[in-house]
């Protein structure tokens, strides 16, 4: 079964063609590293899958078209500086968004502890009732997983989840992601600058603008592969 079927998708800004004919075929249960230089297009790729932008071309998700899918199979951990903090809300309540299309809404009893447990999952137990603005970059990425986590998502897409994250809380990170891929049978999608990561997971697309490469690490992270999409080798800045 196929999670993730793209086919020639193009996203234009104005005059400029942040993707350009872009296809991938991706099995259910991977875990996919994207990798590639600053505007190759990442994060663009990303809101193309969850129909935050429009595009040419065709996005299917468990074969079903984009339209069709319901929004709660998606889990997104958007790009930091994208984030708003000045969202009027503590952690448990961003964490809370993540069970409905709206918001505000009435929250159980139930709801409010399976928050709670999100956040003790992502290790954020004690930033329940702290206001986002008072948290650090690490901590209001935490939050942002626990909120992704909460639905339960067929689907888990993460921009650059571990900006402002320090290298310990890094490689946890990682670990932990790769572990709630096994336990869970999602597929994970994870925009990254580290090398060590891309080298764990089960896929990684290099790119571009275009594909430039797909497939098993040892596959993808070639020397030819690294030097058409970043120009060198060895540095994803
Ligand atoms: P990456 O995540 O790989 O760094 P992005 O997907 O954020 O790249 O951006 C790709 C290119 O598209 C960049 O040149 C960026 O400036 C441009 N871009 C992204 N979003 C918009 C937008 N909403 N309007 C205009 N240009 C955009
Ligand atoms: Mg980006």
């Amino acid at each position: 079964m196929l999670a993730l079927e793209i086919k020639d998708l193009s996203v234009r800004f104005g005059e400029f063609w942040a993707l350009e004919g872009v296809s991938l075929a991706v099995p259910e249960g991977a875990f996919v590293a994207i990798v590639g230089p600053n505007g190759a297009g990442k994060s663009t790729l990303l809101k193309a899958i969850l129909g935050l932008v429009p595009f040419r071309g065709e996005v299917r998700v468990y074969g079903l078209p984009l339209r069709q899918v319901d929004p709660m199979w998606f889990g997104y951990v958007p790009q930091i500086k994208t984030f708003d903090r000045s969202f009027p809300a503590l952690a448990l309540e961003l964490v809370l968004t993540g069970l409905r299309r709206s918001w505000p809404f009435r929250v159980s009893p139930k709801e409010r502890e399976e928050a709670l447990r999100a956040l003790a999952r992502v290790g954020a137990e004690g930033l329940a009732e702290r206001p986002l603005g008072r948290l650090s970059g690490g901590q209001l990425q935490r939050v942002y997983l626990a909120r992704a986590l909460i639905r339960k998502p067929r689907i888990l897409l993460l921009d650059e989840p571990a900006t402002g994250v320090d290298r310990v809380g890094e490689v946890d990170l990682y670990r932990y992601l790769e572990d709630y891929q096994k336990a869970s049978g999602a597929t994970v999608f994870m925009i990254t600058h580290d090398w060590e990561a891309a080298h764990h997971a089960t896929h990684v697309l290099v790119m571009n603008r275009k594909v430039v490469g797909f497939g098993p690490p040892e596959k993808a992270l070639t020397e030819a592969c690294l030097r058409q999409a970043f120009g060198h080798v060895g540095h994803a800045h």
